[in-house]
């Protein structure tokens, strides 16, 4: 049996999918980045409340975690684009088996089989 490779008529419109969510993804980073509280400077001279204190330390906890967020799914959506780049799209990044076509249907970045995501899992 030959080395499985992911259709290559399935991969253009799969790195397109990925490029428009990277796109979406730095987007979204940069607007996180800019609400948080503790991105604006002028705050290091102002006089603010208690108050104002705890919500700009909560509101840059809330963007921080977000940011880290959105950090991680453009990790993955990179590593998929490297994938693609390298021929290896489709391809258990652990086993090497393809990895089922309905399940990157749903999460184009999915990295591994079913087997061993479950295995990952722990179940
Ligand atoms: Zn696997």
């Amino acid at each position: 049996m030959s080395v499985m490779q992911y259709p290559s008529n399935l991969l253009k419109p799969v790195l397109d999918y990925l490029k428009k969510l990277e796109a979406d993804l730095l987007k979204r980073k940069k607007s996180i980045d800019r609400e948080d509280p503790f991105a604006d400077s002028s705050r290091l001279n102002d006089n603010a409340s208690d108050d104002t204190e705890a919500a700009e330390q909560d509101g840059h906890a809330r963007a921080e975690a977000l940011s880290a967020e959105t950090k991680l799914a453009l990790a993955k959506v990179r590593s998929a684009m490297e994938r693609v780049d390298k021929g290896e799209y489709g391809k258990c990044v652990k086993c090497g088996q393809m990895v089922d076509t309905d399940r990157l249907g749903i999460d184009p970045t999915a990295e591994l089989c079913l087997t061993c995501a479950k295995a990952q899992a722990g179940k």
